[in-house]
């Protein structure tokens, strides 16, 4: 039986982001600093708990954890646009 998957790994040396669909976008503005984000984040990469979320996009999975549990919902998940190919010169 063959896995998808098949050499174990941490989100450190597997660059999750690269799974990615949907992005989390903070309203800073709106943001209470409560951490809830930071503390269900599954990848651990919105930054220090106590200050504002500081999304590190190379790790983040586009899961919406975070935009879910946000209790004054000011993360809102847009559409992923991802490059295919060399960029035009
Ligand atoms: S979408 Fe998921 S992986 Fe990305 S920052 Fe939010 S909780 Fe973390
Ligand atoms: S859960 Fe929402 S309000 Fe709390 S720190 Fe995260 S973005 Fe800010």
């Amino acid at each position: 039986m063959k896995f998808a998957v098949s050499k174990p790994g941490t989100t450190v040396a597997v660059k999750t982001g690269e799974w990615r669909s949907q992005k989390p976008v903070v309203d800073l503005s709106k943001c209470i600093k409560c951490a809830t984000c930071q503390n269900y984040c599954p990848e651990g990469c919105m930054g220090t708990p106590g200050q504002a979320p500081d999304i590190d996009y190379d790790y983040c999975k586009g899961c919406g954890l975070c935009s879910q549990e946000c209790p004054v919902k000011c993360i809102r998940m847009e559409q992923e646009i991802k490059q295919v190919g060399k960029p035009k010169v």
